[in-house]
């Protein structure tokens, strides 16, 4: 029956000419007299989009609406529905031109496709008459081949098909935070792990019920392991938890109902799937906590299972429309690099924050990004059109043609003050009191260094070399490396290049380093402590830095540096990797010089004699902030409570600057304020004259500094440190709007 099911899925016909055949298949086979197939129009109408045994003239023409008659029952719960006298059910509604009066018993059940109903198949027969399970069970496990045919959209369109219906159709205007500026207009894409099954029906159910226990085995023996590397204590829930999980797992019933899919003749992961949704739709209308937990489990382990089965398929980003706007719940950089980047017009987070990694890598995109909008998860749909406005912190969901219109007039005004921005590209950053600024850009991509020349950066202040690294799946060979830093430093084309050696750890993960299983990885084994643990990796990218940087400056920076001692120690072994580079014939740069990133606070309290020793310095303000505050710079529950506009950072800042003065060497600041107009401000007005920050921000900061009086600001920053105690940037920004120094 599958199979000739699947001949006709396979068919050149048209998708209602396949449609027809497959009721009349469905007929036969299920010994009825009738066999409807109902398809979910917008607005949730049910509309009969196909027959056997019912008027011909019904088709098109007949429709229930949500919770209407039987069919709209079925759509409602999600459920199967199997009665022998259909007209006895308070729920039946009579639609005369179907001609259905003579028929008394009635199966329906619903075309189910990631646990959304997108219709209804409905089986009936004269006779009185009960359906056996078995019966029902055969008509679900048809019904997924059914659910392929309309999933394509062919019959319905797909924008139709999976809109949730009113209450989602309806336009929404969330607001989150700002985490990277810019407006963008684009569709909805939901980053989930793709599970893509290649066939529903089975060739051979043997070989599928074979893969199935190799699968369930592979998941057992995944979740002894768990088992076995959870604290043995008995006082600890986790172990609780997991001995709960696993006798799910072990679930007889849950495996057996698998099985029972597979042998109905479709593969292991359809019948995986089956099972899956029919859990979430047996458990859609309980509350009782501990059974939601469970269903939890069934889900987990559902989709363990299909890992399983289809191998590392399940984890590749889903394909990307043009102009695609990406939602997901948190993201590390890695993930966002596993897209297609130049499709990617949005980002909308429901945690994230500005200093997160995603966000520094979506910045160095260009990308809009909103955060910290709670629950946007539930309300947007794949597909949906969307606005971002990332300078305000706005997503609109579905917007009306108006919003439209009026978003389009945004556009255009902020592509206007882009170009005004450009505009200033070839003019100095000085304030009007005539003190001149170094804007430097922050890079990690060969994208990013294009950049410089647009807008006018006079170098890179910060490049991040581990975003290479987090964008392949083995370590990269010297050869590799070498060819990037040479593209770079060809890019910049003289302007100074800052690169700063290996920085992984915390959230930016390396697919291939095993983690170090540090509790709290931001502060445990990373950035410089791998370097001076693992030599030979550090050579190897000094090695590649030097063939790049012959016969130009090379400029290398240390990151997470927290002593002096640490930093010769680096320095000393960067030393020795250049002299082993000249004895191997690598010409010398004509200058290497070596910096340190003032990220680790402990190195406020010998900050001059780390000046003494390094030929820069850099402040990576976001480490810097997250360590003094103790304050996870991605936990959106803290940003607005500290923030670097407090009297305690500033004299950090402050005192740094100073030590950098007396040293006669730069220093830079390349965290994430650096790019913030209020911010820079306040930096200006503490004796910083490096920034570097994204691409994006640099045009806003040129803008800023030119109208900026720096002594009024100054004097007003010094009141605000001597006469509030915490966070003042609502009031900085209140004054600067005031004196028309940011618009
Ligand atoms: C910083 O910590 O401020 C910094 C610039 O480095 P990263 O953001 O890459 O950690
Ligand atoms: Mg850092």
């Amino acid at each position: 029956m599958l199979k000739r099911l699947r001949d006709v899925m396979a068919s050149e016909a048209s998708a209602q000419q396949r449609l027809d055949r497959t009721v009349k298949i469905i007929a036969l086979d299920m010994v009825a007299e009738v066999c409807s197939v109902y398809l979910r129009r917008a607005g949730q109408v049910l509309e009969l989009f196909a027959t056997e045994g019912l008027r011909p003239e019904a088709v098109h023409v007949t429709r229930f609406q949500p919770g209407q008659g039987l069919v709209g029952e079925i759509a409602d719960t999600a459920r199967p529905l199997a009665l022998s006298d259909a007209q006895d059910h308070p729920k039946f509604a009579y639609r005369p031109e179907t001609g259905e009066d003579p028929y008394q018993s009635f199966l329906g059940v619903p075309i189910l496709r990631d646990g959304r109903v997108l219709g209804v198949v409905v089986v009936q027969n004269r006779t009185r008459r009960r359906y056996t399970e078995e019966e029902i069970e055969h008509l679900e496990t048809i019904t997924m081949v059914l659910a392929e045919l309309v999933a394509t959209g062919d019959l319905v369109g797909r924008d139709e098909l999976f809109s949730r219906g009113e209450q989602f159709a309806m336009p929404a205007r969330l607001e989150g935070t700002r985490i990277n500026g810019g407006l963008a207009v684009g569709t909805a894409v939901l980053h989930a792990p793709q599970i893509e099954i290649k066939s529903v029906i089975a060739e051979d159910a043997d070989r599928e019920l074979d893969r199935l226990e190799g699968a369930i085995s592979g998941m057992h023996r995944q979740i002894d392991l768990m088992l076995e590397k959870a604290p043995t204590d008995s006082a600890d829930e986790s172990r609780d938890v997991l001995e709960a999980y696993r006798m799910v797992a072990n679930d007889r019933g849950w495996i057996g109902r698998i099985q029972e899919a597979v042998r109905s003749g479709v593969t292991a992961e359809a019948a995986v799937l089956r099972v899956r949704d029919d859990t979430r739709t047996k458990f859609a209308q309980v509350h009782d906590p501990y059974l939601k937990e469970r269903l939890s489990d069934f889900e987990d382990l559902a989709n363990r299972l299909l890992t399983h089965l289809v191998g590392a398929d399940m984890h590749r980003p889903a394909e990307l429309p043009d102009r695609a706007i990406l939602f997901a719940k948190q993201m590390g950089p890695a993930e966002l690099l596993d897209y297609d980047v130049t499709k990617i017009a949005g980002l909308v987070l429901e945690e994230g924050t500005s200093a997160s990694h995603v966000s520094i890598v979506a910045r160095a995109l260009d990308v809009p990004v909103v955060g910290r909008i709670a629950g946007v998860l539930k309300q947007v749909d794949r597909d949906d059109p969307v606005l971002v406005d990332g300078s305000n912190g706005v997503v609109v969901l579905r917007p009306s043609e108006d919003i439209l219109d009026n978003f389009e007039d945004m556009m255009r005004a902020s592509a206007e003050k882009r170009s005004r921005f450009m505009a200033l590209r070839d003019l100095p950053a000085e304030t009007v009191d005539g003190t001149r600024v170094a804007l430097l850009m922050n890079a990690g991509m060969l994208a990013d260094v294009d950049r410089l020349e647009e807008t006018g950066a006079e170098g890179i202040g910060l490049f991040r070399t581990e975003i290479p690294f987090m964008l392949r799946s083995t370590w990269p060979s010297v050869e590799d490396q070498a060819q990037i830093y040479d593209k770079v430093l060809d890019k910049a084309k003289g302007r100074p290049v800052v690169f700063r050696m290996l920085d992984v750890g915390g959230d930016k993960r390396l697919p291939y380093l095993p983690d170090a299983g540090d509790e709290n990885p931001a502060m445990g084994w990373r950035a410089i402590r791998m370097g001076l643990d693992r030599p030979a990796l550090f050579f190897k990218q000094l090695k590649a830095l030097m063939v790049a940087g012959q016969g130009r400056d090379l400029h290398i920076m240390f990151p997470m540096i927290a002593s002096t001692e640490e930093f010769k120690r680096a320095r000393d072994l960067a030393e020795r990797g250049a002299a082993r580079c000249r004895a191997e014939g690598i010409a010398p740069p004509t200058r290497l010089s070596i910096g340190a990133m003032v990220e680790v606070p402990a190195l406020l309290w010998e900050i001059d004699v780390l000046a003494a020793e390094a030929d820069f310095l850099s402040v990576g303000s976001n480490d810097l902030q997250q360590f003094m505050f103790a304050a996870d710079r991605g936990a959106p529950g803290l940003i607005n409570r500290y923030g670097p506009l407090t009297p305690a950072f500033l004299a950090a800042l402050e005192r740094l600057r100073v030590a950098a003065d007396e040293a006669d060497i730069p220093v830079t600041i390349c965290g994430e304020m650096a790019g913030d107009p209020v911010d820079a401000m306040a930096l200006l007005a503490l004796g910083f004259r490096r920034l570097s920050m994204s691409s994006g921000s640099i045009g806003a900061i040129k803008a800023m500094t030119r109208t900026l009086d720096l002594q009024e600001i100054s004097s007003y920053i010094s009141y605000l440190r001597s006469h509030v105690h915490g966070p003042f940037r609502a009031r900085l920004k209140a004054f600067a709007w005031d004196h028309g120094f940011i618009t």
